[in-house]
Order: C-alpha cells, then sequence, then structure tokens
C-alpha cells in the first residue's frame, strides 16, 4: 500500500515561544556576529530536530491504528470473504478462515458454493445469483457450511461492490449461528415438552404461580388466570396435616426436589390423588430462583387398581371380603390381640338346606338369597369386625378384641350368634316368593398365634357339624368346656331374671367403724341367695345384671331394702345413728329418673336423708361429668352424703374429681393390702390420706385385715376402717347382734 503524504497537524507546526524568524525584529546585518549566527544555526537545528521527533511519533501512531484496523478486520466476530462477480473467492480475513476451517492461502480461487454442505448448495448459488441480479444485498440463513468433515450453521450476507455501475466484487459476512440454532431448538423442544400431557406448573421462590400448561388447567379446572399469582395452598384437599407439607418442603430444601402421591382438591371440590415431583431450579449462586412442580392425575390408575383389588378380596356376588382377605385379616387380628390381649373369634355360618332351595327354585334365587343374607350378617356385627363369604352357602364372621377373659369373650361371640340366628330365621322375599331358613353356626375363640389360622377355620367348621348334628339352627362352640361355660352362663342368666320375683336377694352388712372401735355404719352388699347353688357373690352376677339391664330393678330393690332397715333401726339406740352406704352402678346411675327415683324411695320410708351415703366408683362419674355434678347437687341438696369407691384403681384426673361434691373418699383395698409389703402402694395409701385432708373429704379405708394396717393407717391420718379385721360382710341377724342388739 503506497503511504499518503503526511499533512502535519498544528502539534507539528513551530510553538510559540520557539524560534520564529517571522516573529523576530529585523537585525543590522552589520551587527551580526559570527556567534550570533551560530547560535541561531544551533537553534534551527534544534527546531528541526524536534520536528522530526514528532513526525517519527505520527508515524509511528499510524502505523499502530492501521495494525488495529487490521486486526480488527482480521479477527472480527464474523467472517469477511471477497468473491468475484463468478463466485471465486479473492480474499478472506482470518476469521472466515478459521471458521471455515481451511488454511487462507487455501481458499483463494476456490469457488465459494464449494464449502457449502451439498445439501445446501442450491442455496448458496441463489445467494450469488440473487445478488448479482438485483444489485443489493441478500440475507440467506441456516446455510450449512462444511468444516472438514462437519457442519456448521450460519447466516449469509452477501453485498455487491460497484465499480463504474458493474458488480466488480462480492463481499460476503459470514457468522457462525451454531449456538443460537441450539437454543433456538432447545426452546423448541421445552415448549413441546411444556405442553406434554403431564401438568406442569411454575412458581417464583415465594411460591407464587408464574405459569402453569394446558394439561394443567385441565386436571385443576382452573383457567391460567384464575391461578397466575396465587400459591398452590389453593388446591389444598385437607387430607394431609400440616406436618406433611413440612416434611415435603424440608425434604426439598435439603435436597432439590420431593415425589410422593398427594391428595389435591379441583376447582369443582373433587378431591383427586396425583403423583406430584417438584423440582428446585437454582442459579449459579445457588439460590432456588423457581419451582417446577409436574403433576400426574392418578384417580384413573387408583381406581382400575381398586377394581382389580375389588376383584381379588372381595366376592363379586355378595361384595362381602373373600377366603383370601379373610386369610388376610385373621392373619392381621391374631397379631393385634397378641398385644391387646384380648380374644376374638371365629363364627362359621353354614345355610341349612341350601342346595334344596336352588334345586327348587333355580340358582338365579340362591343367589338372591346369599346377598340378603351377606346383608343381615352385616347388620349384625360391629363396623370393625369382618364378614367374609367363603363360597357356596359359608360365611365366616371373624369378631376382634371381645375380651381379656375368655368366659367373657365366649359369652359375647354367642350373643352375636344367638342375634345372627334370630336375624337369619326372619323370612326372605325372593322376587315373588317368601322364603324361609335357618343357619348351623360353629364358634372358636383365638388369641394371640396359638393356633394356625388353618387350624382355626378348621375348628369352627367342626363346631358348625356339631350344630348341624345337634339339630341345626343353632350354635356350638369348638371347646366343650367352653360350650358347658357358655350353657351354665345362659342358665344363670335365665335364673336371674326371675330371681327379683322369687324373692332370692338379701342385704349384708359390713361395719365402718372409728379408731376408737365406735361403728359409724355399715357397707349394705348384695347377695343373691339361689335355691340350688346357695349364696352367689356379686362378681358373679353383678356384671351380668349390669350387661342385661337388670341392675337397674336390682339396684332400686337394693335402695328400698336399706331404707327399709334404716326405718326399723331408728328405734334402736345401737342403730339410730348408723349411716348406710349403698353401692350405685353406672347404669342405675345415668337413668333419667335416678334423683327422682332416689327421692321417693326416701319419702316412701320417711328416712333422714343424711342415714344414706351412695358409693360410687371413678369410671361411673367420669362418664358425663357435667350431668353428674348436677345431678349429684340436686341429691345434695335434699342432705345425701357421697363416697368416691374404690379410690386410687381409676384412672381419672384429680382436677375433675376435686370438682365433685365428694364428702368421703375410700382407700381400695388392694392398697390397703399392701401396706407396709408394697414400698409404692404404702405410699400411695399415704398419698391418698394427704389429698382426701386437703380437698376437704372424710376419708376410709377398705379391706383392711390386720392390726398393722389399722395402726398404720391411724398413724397418717385415716381415722375409719371398714374390712375384715371390724368385721366381714354379715347377714342381718348376724350385725345386728354384734352391735349387741
Ligand atoms: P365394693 O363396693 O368395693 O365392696 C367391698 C367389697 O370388699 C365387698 O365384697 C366386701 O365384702 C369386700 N371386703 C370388705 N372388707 C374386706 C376384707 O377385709 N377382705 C376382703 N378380702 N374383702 C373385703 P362383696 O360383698 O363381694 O362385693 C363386691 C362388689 O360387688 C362390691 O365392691 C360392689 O362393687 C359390688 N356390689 C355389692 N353389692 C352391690 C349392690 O348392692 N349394688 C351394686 N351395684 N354393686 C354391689
Ligand atoms: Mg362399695
Amino acid at each position: 500500500m503506497k503511504s499518503k503524504p503526511i499533512k502535519l497537524d498544528r502539534r507539528l507546526k513551530p510553538r510559540t515561544g520557539a524560534v520564529d524568524r517571522r516573529a523576530r525584529p529585523p537585525v543590522d546585518p552589520s551587527l551580526h556576529s559570527v556567534e550570533t549566527l551560530l547560535h541561531e544555526l544551533q537553534t534551527h537545528q534544534i527546531e528541526l530536530e524536534m520536528q522530526n521527533d514528532e513526525l517519527q511519533r505520527a508515524r509511528l501512531a499510524l502505523e499502530a491504528s492501521h495494525n488495529r484496523y487490521l486486526d480488527l478486520y482480521e479477527f472480527a466476530p464474523v467472517g469477511y470473504i471477497t468473491l468475484t462477480p463468478e463466485g471465486k473467492i479473492i480474499e478472506a480475513n482470518l476469521t472466515a478462515a478459521t471458521l471455515l476451517g481451511v488454511e487462507r492461502n487455501n481458499l483463494i480461487n476456490q469457488h465459494f458454493a464449494g464449502l457449502v454442505a451439498p445439501k445446501d448448495s442450491d442455496r448458496c448459488y441463489f445467494l450469488l445469483k440473487n445478488t448479482l441480479t438485483h444489485g443489493k444485498e441478500q440475507k440467506i440463513v441456516e446455510l450449512m457450511m462444511k468444516r472438514g468433515d462437519s457442519y456448521f450453521h450460519a447466516r449469509l450476507d452477501c453485498l455487491p461492490v460497484l465499480r463504474n455501475a458493474e458488480i466488480s466484487m462480492l463481499r460476503i459476512t459470514l457468522a457462525d449461528i451454531t449456538e443460537s440454532k441450539h437454543t433456538e431448538e432447545e426452546l423448541r423442544i421445552a415448549a413441546v415438552a411444556f405442553e406434554a400431557q403431564e401438568g406442569i406448573m411454575i412458581t417464583n421462590a415465594d411460591n407464587q404461580i408464574l405459569r402453569v400448561n394446558r394439561a394443567f388447567t385441565e386436571i385443576t379446572g382452573y383457567s391460567a388466570e384464575e391461578l397466575i399469582g396465587h400459591t398452590p395452598r389453593m388446591f389444598h384437599s385437607g387430607c394431609h396435616d400440616t406436618a406433611f407439607y413440612a416434611e415435603m418442603w424440608e425434604c426439598i430444601h435439603r435436597t432439590g426436589s420431593w415425589q410422593g402421591e398427594i391428595w389435591d382438591q379441583r376447582k369443582n371440590g373433587e378431591i383427586y390423588p396425583k403423583w406430584l415431583t417438584i423440582t428446585a431450579v437454582k442459579d449459579n449462586a445457588g439460590n432456588v430462583t423457581h419451582y417446577v412442580g409436574s403433576h400426574t392425575d392418578i384417580s384413573a390408575r387408583k381406581a382400575s387398581e381398586d377394581e382389580i383389588k375389588q376383584l381379588a378380596y372381595y366376592d363379586p356376588l355378595t361384595a362381602l371380603p373373600n377366603r383370601r382377605l379373610l386369610l388376610d385379616r385373621l392373619q392381621q387380628a391374631l397379631a393385634t390381640s397378641t398385644r391387646s390381649k384380648k380374644y376374638g373369634a371365629l363364627l362359621f355360618i353354614d345355610l341349612d338346606n341350601f342346595k334344596s332351595l336352588n334345586d327348587l327354585l333355580g340358582h338365579d334365587m340362591g343367589d338372591i338369597l346369599l346377598q340378603q343374607v351377606a346383608r343381615r350378617l352385616i347388620d349384625c356385627v360391629r363396623e370393625g369386625d369382618t364378614v367374609s363369604r367363603q363360597g357356596g352357602d359359608e360365611f365366616v364372621i371373624m369378631l376382634e378384641e371381645l375380651s381379656g377373659n375368655i368366659e367373657e369373650a365366649a359369652v359375647k361371640a354367642k350373643t352375636t350368634g344367638e342375634k345372627i340366628i334370630s336375624s337369619l330365621n326372619q323370612a326372605y322375599q325372593l322376587a315373588t316368593h317368601e322364603y324361609r331358613n335357618t343357619p348351623s353356626i360353629g364358634i372358636t375363640l383365638f388369641i394371640n398365634h396359638q393356633h394356625e389360622i388353618s387350624t382355626l377355620l378348621k375348628r369352627a367348621d367342626i363346631a358348625m357339624y356339631g350344630a348341624k348334628s345337634a339339630g341345626r339352627n343353632t350354635l356350638r362352640f369348638f371347646d366343650r368346656d367352653m360350650q358347658e361355660t357358655v350353657t351354665a352362663r345362659a342358665a344363670l342368666e335365665a335364673d336371674l331374671r326371675f330371681a327379683l320375683m322369687r324373692n332370692q336377694f338379701k342385704l349384708f352388712f359390713q361395719r365402718q367403724a372409728r379408731y376408737d372401735g365406735k361403728t359409724v355404719g355399715a357397707e349394705a352388699l348384695l347377695r343373691w341367695d339361689h335355691s340350688e347353688r346357695g349364696l352367689v357373690q356379686p362378681h358373679e352376677f353383678i356384671p351380668l345384671a349390669e350387661e342385661i339391664g337388670l341392675i337397674i330393678p336390682l339396684g332400686q330393690w337394693v335402695l328400698e331394702a336399706t331404707c327399709a332397715q334404716l326405718k326399723q333401726w331408728e328405734n334402736q339406740a345401737q342403730t339410730r345413728d348408723l349411716q348406710l352406704a349403698v353401692n350405685v352402678s353406672a347404669r342405675q346411675f345415668h337413668q333419667p329418673d335416678f334423683i327422682e327415683q332416689v327421692c321417693a324411695t326416701l319419702n316412701k320410708f320417711a328416712i333422714k336423708a343424711n342415714q344414706l351415703k351412695l358409693e360410687f366408683t371413678e369410671s361411673l362419674v367420669l362418664d358425663d361429668i357435667d350431668d353428674t355434678i348436677a345431678k349429684m347437687q340436686r341429691l345434695k341438696e335434699v342432705g345425701l352424703s357421697f363416697s368416691i369407691d374404690n379410690f386410687g384403681t381409676g384412672y381419672s384426673s384429680l382436677a375433675c374429681l376435686a370438682q365433685l361434691p365428694f364428702d368421703q373418699l375410700k382407700i381400695d383395698k388392694s392398697f390397703v393390702r399392701n401396706i407396709e409389703v408394697k414400698p409404692t402402694d404404702t405410699v400411695i395409701v399415704q398419698t391418698i390420706i394427704g389429698m382426701a385432708h386437703n380437698l376437704g373429704m372424710d376419708i376410709i379405708a377398705e379391706g383392711v385385715e390386720t392390726e398393722q394396717q389399722r395402726a398404720f393407717l391411724e398413724s397418717h391420718g385415716c381415722q375409719v376402717y371398714q374390712g375384715n379385721l371390724i368385721g366381714k360382710a354379715m347377714p342381718l341377724e348376724e350385725f345386728e347382734h354384734s352391735l349387741g342388739i
């Protein structure tokens, strides 16, 4: 390149202060000395040198700027290529050579179209041709350029260069757009993925909904507008507690994601299950910027799972659990009974003469009967019990948690069995036919893993055959002793129902005395004078009387007998001031007319109310505390007093007991028995006495059998005693005799 003549700028001109001949005053040559001339010459030389330096600097600056422009051109972010009008490369910058992966020298004279991927070479020819034809800039994108054996996406701008109104050259700008193509592609894929089958919801770090896809709006029933800006709390169904959500967020914060089944609510209120995956999106600094939730509605899948379960575990005809499910539940019941130590029972039920119904009226009628039997069986048991159909006309019922006492469990199982017999004895309406049928039931009890499941079922089955051979329409226990116990109890129940009418009850009296031996009263205790069995103790018949409701007339009888006795004693000095304590059962107390009955009895015998004391157990008073307080208050107003019986054996809260207007607290005999034997019980006795004093209650200890126990009680502040040491529970005559009558 030819260097142009350099123009001096102002900086290169002589400066003020430097020697300037034009500015100098004219000097008389005669005055010039050689020295002066020499001096001038030197000054001039210095000026010239200075001008040379500046010129040198200007040249270097020019060179530097030329190089900079050259660098800018060579290393530009895009490639520059110049072509002949025929498309041959004349010149290219380094970027172009690098992009194309070809040495710059080797590019010269190559046809540009030869560098284009074969599939796009036609488009390249068009680009060049169009530029030549139209004489103006042409652009083309997504042209594939070849680099050795690979390709890249490029954007080409083709510009014609005119000389004398003719196109002399074509200039091509070549930009690598591979990266932006990829980004574009990824965005396109992401957009397609976002509109996938799964519901997708994106929230910001504050959990505000920013975007949802169409599937999400379809699943939830909300439009995008209704969702954006809100938080996902609007989907909460109430099925999960706060601990569930706290755990979920703890997992997201710790691991960056969470997935699991969750029950949400749709806009229409429907609650449905879904599989949810939440992923936290973080920036480069590790801060959460967004949360992406992907939601799959699994209600349909669940429904089909339920259907499969229904087919696998339930009998299609009656919808009752089938044998397989029964075995499963029996396995669990055995484990539960091991923990609870309560007996359960298996009842094997077979319909009598079912085959003849099928033969007579056809299988359709047989099916209808089985369905009706199933419904009746369900009505005979509690919710937690299992009624299953084994096949044909055989049903098995599993009763759980009957009782810790084997006899009581047997009685309960028998009661249910009898209920079933009575229900299945009712007439069935089979289409137009009225039909009667009876069952035979075999029962066996279970607890722990005492016996194999198959053994238990076999036992119930054997017992059922026992019922068949006993004449059908009845029940039998597998265990002969059990059968006898249950039969005896049935007889006892029948006897008990008539005992009142037969006047078989009587009262025993047990003295209650002070520390100085003075008798203050007695507890009236019930006895059953059975014609064959002799004297039956209360523990043998009171629970049964409670169960069958007989305790109510029985309790009334005790009340009347006690009042009658008090009336009789009014005339004698030894008995006039005695107070009698009567035990009141929970069922009796909770009768709506209990107060009226008590008042009517007091009136009937015209006795002073303060001569009567009612003994309640802790469990009785805590059943309905407000009602109890109200009832007790009313009876107190009449003049009655109250004692808490068996104190210490219940689990009642002292705060509750303190609210009740008790006059006396009776320490249970189980603690008294262990005084100075078992340290904990000894401490309990001391504590109870202290507590009664603090609450302002009288205290009495029952079951006092030794002088040692009595002395201990007295030394700790308990001054009234009941027990064999003072006197056993005894019939009236004996009791009066002990008082010196
Ligand atoms: P309870 O109210 O705790 O009565 C005290 C029981 O302890 C009585 O037994 C009594 O005989 C016994 N006992 C008293 N002192 C001693 C002793 O020193 N040693 C021993 N070993 N036992 C002693 P009983 O008469 O068999 O009464 C048992 C339970 O039957 C009573 O317990 C009470 O809950 C209930 N009961 C008795 N009569 C009636 C009644 O008329 N109505 C109601 N509802 N229940 C009654
Ligand atoms: Mg008592």
